[in-house]
């Protein structure tokens, strides 16, 4: 078939949108790679031919579950539990589990889908896949999360594994969740495997990899800068979100001479225009892991900063640099626009698709520097694919070797996307969001074809 036939994103897109009805936020992710890729691939008659984007848009295979435990007054509890292993062309399935509310099949569709191109943009041989429940943690007890944890790995074993399937945290699963689901793997299949990563240090887990993500996210914001001429010295920065990624991406910003003015969770924000030092983002780290509080609580400790409630989002703050690090479209083309007027030079996404499609076609069209976070946030499975080599070898490096690692990693994806992100008559532009795709689509797509149609 000629390539014509097959090159009408918009006919894509719609099939898309059919096969997976309701299914938004999937549907925007596959919308947001094949801008691009349809574009690269226009002259390639071999992925059309073996409808490559269309084979990795089709999950591998979606489980569903069901999950029941028992609440601390006795009550029966049932929530719905899934792992989404998208594609293995480069290696096991590897991705986060997410405890939320708000966790759907689409959600999980599409985190796994962006971290098969993220996965492939690190080097390292890791599949994507993408996995958690409707469960929410907030106010529940150690004990209770401990019996939907193990509940929940009493179903996840039989289709994980350390050559097979290697999960990691996400929202609302941090260390604690980890260590309860690898203690019930480890009880029900009587192995001490690597199959799960973000592990305790005293059981397999790696140095650096709660910093990971966060650092990661500064990291590439500093090669774009770089790239420029710029740099973060003095540099006001504002981030969303007050979880791991939002801490660790607070704490890198400071160490690298930025002053960091805003954090955020689910019900506002805080403006601190003091600047979020090291001793104050240590006490939200306690504030958030220990005392599982709120962001509100802030300004009672802190005088001079200020919160806004009802959900509000920090981007009408001035800044020169922003890091959405909370959850998905948070960052919507008004709030982009906002951000541009506003004197924002680079946008460096912790969060998996924090910004909507309009809000990124803003970045774009103002041609600011804009790091998408399948390329952004790949500092966090980056190490997690370390731990697995780690925990393979049975040997656990040093901090101060897995540091340049990371450092090594993320230069990497930079240049990657660089390679692929020019514009023509676009002077030393990058446009990352096309490099991360052409970058992340080919590697995968190049195994696809080696094995032919399976
Ligand atoms: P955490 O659970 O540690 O923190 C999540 C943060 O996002 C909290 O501050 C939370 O606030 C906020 N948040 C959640 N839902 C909403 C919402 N609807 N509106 C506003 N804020 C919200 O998760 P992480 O820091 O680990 O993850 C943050 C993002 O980074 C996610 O997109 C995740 O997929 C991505 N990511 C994480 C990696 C990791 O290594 N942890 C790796 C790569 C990407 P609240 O407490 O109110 O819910």
């Amino acid at each position: 078939m000629a390539v014509a036939d097959h090159v009408d994103l918009s006919k894509f897109i719609e099939g898309v949108k059919r096969r997976n009805p309701g299914q938004t936020e999937f549907a925007q992710a596959v919308q947001e790679v094949a801008e691009d890729v349809f574009d690269y691939i226009k002259d390639k008659e071999q992925y059309h031919e073996y409808q490559i984007l269309r084979r990795i848009a089709e999950p591998d295979r979606v489980v569903s579950f069901r999950v029941c435990w028992e609440d601390d007054k006795g009550n029966i509890r049932v929530q719905r539990g899934w792992r989404v292993q998208n594609n293995n062309a480069i290696g096991p399935y590897k991705g986060g589990i997410r405890f939320h509310p708000s966790v759907t099949e689409s959600v999980l569709k599409f985190l796994a889908f962006e971290q098969t191109f993220k996965n492939s943009l690190t080097s390292l041989p890791m599949g994507g896949g993408k996995g958690g429940a409707n469960f929410n943690p907030k106010g529940k007890s150690d004990h209770e999360v401990m019996r939907f944890c193990q509940s929940f790995m009493t179903e996840l074993y039989r289709h994980v594994g350390a050559d097979v399937d290697v999960p990691a945290g996400d929202i609302g699963v941090g260390g604690r969740e980890i260590g309860y689901m690898f203690g019930q793997y480890k009880r029900i299949t009587n192995q001490f495997t690597g199959v799960l990563t973000g592990k305790g240090l005293e059981y397999g887990g790696s140095l650096i990899r709660t910093e990971a993500t966060g650092y990661g996210a500064v990291y590439f914001l500093q090669s774009m800068l770089t790239h420029v001429g710029k740099d973060l010295v003095g540099k006001k920065a504002v981030v969303s979100g007050s979880g791991n990624v939002a801490t660790h991406a607070a704490e890198k910003i400071v160490q690298l001479g930025g002053k960091v003015l805003t954090l955020s969770d689910s019900e506002g924000f805080i403006h601190d225009p003091a600047g979020i030092d090291q001793a104050k983002i240590n006490w939200v780290k306690d504030l958030k892991n220990k005392r599982r509080g709120r962001i509100s609580e802030y300004v009672k400790e802190f005088k001079g900063a200020t919160f806004t409630g009802g959900g509000a989002r920090p981007w009408a703050v001035p800044c020169d640099v922003a890091l959405p690090c909370a959850t998905q479209n948070k960052l919507n083309g008004e709030e982009a626009k906002t951000l541009v007027k506003n004197g924002c030079i680079g946008v460096s996404e912790g969060a998996n698709m924090p910004t909507t499609l309009e809000g990124v076609h803003v970045f774009k069209d103002a041609k600011i520097l804009y790091a998408p976070g399948k390329a952004a946030n790949a500092g966090g499975v980056s190490v997690s694919g370390l731990e697995m080599s780690q925990n393979s070898a049975r040997i656990a490096w040093k901090e101060e070797d897995l540091q340049k690692m990371l450092v090594d990693i993320m230069k990497g994806i930079h240049d990657r996307c660089a390679e692929h992100g020019g514009v023509a008559g676009g002077g030393k532009y990058i446009d990352y969001v096309k490099g991360a795709n052409i970058a992340g689509f080919k590697k995968v797509a190049d195994a696809m074809l080696a094995f032919g149609v399976v």
